[in-house]
């Protein structure tokens, strides 16, 4: 077999503890996950689930004790974090229960969701669909990735994001309006979920912008913490 053009590496990302990389086929995330967070952009917060995605190489993986740059993206004057808590999946599947949910998760990460927060309001007025603004080059840096098998069932921990040494985002995922195990049932029986697939939580309140120069570090639970620089 030949191709016409080098087919891409696919992205992947690093694992505590292996030397093994986890290759990712899609990124799915989830919208408006935490109440607060879900006020804080003018809803109720109760509401069901509901996802959008980015390109699987909008990825930026970090590497183990290395800060991760992201470049600022063209066309926004709010680019935004989001951060979040980032569930691996190992073993894929259609209409999985939320009582088997577990079994399909390889591990866990902590990443970010960013945002170029006008483009996507925008996108929001005019009734168009939120690429624009969620699923750009460089729009989700991530963490290694822990397995499950050293975390066990991640239910509730601190989740935080501080910029440039202040804190602006914190919660717990406890506080996760559809748990994780919820997300799995709702998503695969929308898509069938295959191996090398990534969810996105959701974002805690607290959401702002980031600069140039701006250094974030993102931590979730005793997941390996996200540093990003943003240049
Ligand atoms: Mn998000």
């Amino acid at each position: 077999m030949s191709y016409v053009l080098a087919p891409q590496t696919p992205t992947a990302l690093s694992i505590v503890g292996s030397s093994a990389l986890f290759p990712v086929r899609r990124v799915y995330c989830v919208g408006r996950n935490y109440v607060e967070h879900a006020k804080e952009m003018g809803f109720t917060g109760r509401e069901p689930p509901f996802f959008f995605l980015k390109p699987a190489d909008a990825v930026v993986p970090a590497r183990p004790n290395e800060e991760t740059l992201i470049a600022y993206p063209p066309l926004t004057k709010e680019l935004h974090h989001e951060v979040e808590l980032v569930v691996a999946v190992g073993e894929g599947g259609k209409n999985i229960s939320a009582a088997d949910a577990f079994s399909c998760i390889f591990g866990y990460a902590v990443g970010l969701d960013m945002t170029r927060r006008d483009l996507q309001g925008e996108a929001k007025k005019l009734g168009r669909p939120w690429e624009i603004g969620k699923a750009f080059d460089q729009s989700a840096p991530i963490g290694a990735l822990t397995p499950k098998e050293a975390t066990g069932e991640l239910l509730d921990g601190a989740i935080e994001l501080s910029v440039n040494g202040k804190t602006t985002q914190r919660s717990d995922i406890a506080k996760l309006i559809w748990r994780v195990n919820e997300i799995i049932e709702h998503l695969s029986a929308a898509w069938e979920l295959k191996p090398g697939d990534l969810i996105m939580t959701g974002t805690p309140e607290g959401v702002a912008s980031v600069d140039r120069g701006d250094i974030m570090v993102a931590r979730c639970v005793d997941l390996m913490p996200l540093r990003v620089r943003v240049v």
